[in-house]
């Protein structure tokens, strides 16, 4: 075994640029006319991110032949898999009848409908074209619905490129004026509060925190915020961008906590570019055009046929409130595998999350906050991923995958087989690094 996390990732990454010399000229080329010849840069990693030429069911194939069993399926956004005949029968059609109609089409009331029977928070909805954009949409309504212009947040909280709780993201933020409380410590978010109770416009959080480590919220929490938002008149805001797919309704439906609005994306839309915030009649009516002074609310693709056609279908015909609810079961069976196969192997390390969206943390301890999580990425979950990548698994590079339906049993089974694989190879250095995290929460 290597001595060091670096030599392991120095023998893999070599292995990996013998298996990849189109994706590594493509990224070279792409280079050319693009910053580090991407566009989205959590798909990038040294020493070049693999290009993806296909995707048929669960599987992916880059450039240059190699193929993988997804476990990223585009960052949630992947839930039906690569090559569904009921989406792409349905964008087919849509298609076929014009693009670009520049008109309300007979798609997106429909999926409105779809979307209000399904999850308890929505009277009304509206689409944008992004989870960012729903959140900035959410909060505006809040604020104005107010009069009042602070926003409650969580420090590691991400609501998309423009709101992101995170040192990271000094330079994205859109200019809020936030309040940044803590995930799941209502002392401290009561503190964090202070003077400025009363001029709360909106509390905005994840019920499970997604891109810092899939850190699901205590449920005394979010009724926590719930009452701050009754007592203070803050709109409570649930970003469902990840969570909507939680079980028949989702997080907010499972936690039994109702929001005054959420907003929601990714995978909703079928494919398609998507996102949507509603919430009650009340609020999503200040948006209604035909009365005073309303929140104006534009976006040329809002109801682009594709996604309307492909998220209609999707919700309505596949992801029915039964098979969500089988499928938040079957992503909690594959998180508490891993985590069995974690301890057999006798390394420290763990699987947090809820149903199908999962994230490792090398460490045994809980991880009930952002400091227990101790970061989300290092160089041990750079090693995961590259091991991973190098039995055929492709998940994220900082170590959070998401199941897609059809995922099947033999996709887990391989992906556990290659878990326990990475696990015993690399047992030494994953146990140092744990000790070391645990070391440094005492
Ligand atoms: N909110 C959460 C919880 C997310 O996970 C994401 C994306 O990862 C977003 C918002 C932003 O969505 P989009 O990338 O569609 O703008």
């Amino acid at each position: 075994m290597p001595d060091t996390i670096a030599d392991a990732l120095g023998q893999l990454e070599q292995d990996y640029i013998k298996r990849t010399p189109k994706s590594q000229a493509a990224i070279r080329d792409a280079c050319e006319v693009m910053p580090g010849g991407d566009t989205r840069c959590v798909l990038n990693f040294p020493p070049h991110p693999i290009v993806v030429a296909s995707g048929e069911g669960s599987v992916i194939t880059d450039v240059d032949g190699n193929e993988y069993r997804d476990f990223l399926n585009d960052f949630s956004a992947g839930l039906y898999g690569h090559s569904n005949e009921r989406i792409q029968a349905a964008i087919r059609q849509a298609i076929s009848e014009g693009l670009t109609l520049g008109g309300i089409n007979r798609y997106e009331s429909q999926f409105a409908r779809v979307l209000v029977e399904r999850f308890p928070a929505l009277e009304l909805v509206r689409f944008t074209n992004s989870g960012t954009e729903a959140n900035m949409m959410a909060i505006a309504t809040a604020r104005k619905a107010t009069g009042q212009d602070k926003i409650l947040v969580m420090r590691g909280g991400y609501h998309g490129n423009s709101i992101y709780l995170s040192e990271l993201a000094s330079r994205t933020n859109a200019p809020y004026d936030f309040v940044i409380g803590t995930f799941n410590d209502l002392e401290g978010t009561e503190a964090a509060i202070g003077k400025n109770r009363k001029k709360l416009a909106a509390i905005l959080v994840e019920p499970m925190m997604g891109a810092s480590g899939c850190i699901p919220g205590n449920p005394e929490f979010l009724r926590g915020l719930r009452q701050i938002a009754d007592e203070t008149g803050a709109v409570l805001i649930f970003d469902e961008v990840m969570t909507s797919r939680l079980g028949s309704t989702g997080a907010h439906g499972l936690f039994d906590v109702a929001p005054d609005m959420m907003t929601c994306g990714k995978f909703l839309g079928g494919g398609g570019t998507f996102g949507a915030f509603g919430g009650s009649a009340r609020l999503m009516g200040m948006l209604d055009v035909r009365g005073t002074n309303p929140i104006l609310h534009g976006g040329t693709f809002n109801n682009n046929v594709i996604t309307m056609a492909a998220g209609l279908t999707g919700l309505r015909d596949i992801y029915t409130p039964q098979v969500a609810s089988e499928f938040y079961s079957t992503g909690n069976q594959f998180r508490e595998d891993l985590n069995a196969i974690a301890k057999e192997q006798q390394v420290k390390a763990q699987m947090t999350g809820m149903g199908s969206l999962l994230s490792f943390h090398c460490h045994g301890r809980p991880v009930r906050t952002l400091a227990e999580a101790g970061g989300v990425s290092s160089k041990v979950t750079d090693l995961l991923h590259m091991a991973l990548l190098h039995r055929g698994i492709y998940i994220a590079r900082r170590g959070y995958a998401s199941l897609s339906l059809v995922n099947d049993e033999s996709d887990r089974d391989a992906f556990k087989e290659a878990f326990a694989d990475v696990l015993a190879t690399y047992r030494d250095l994953f146990n140092e690094v744990a000790q070391a995290a645990e070391q440094a929460l005492h």
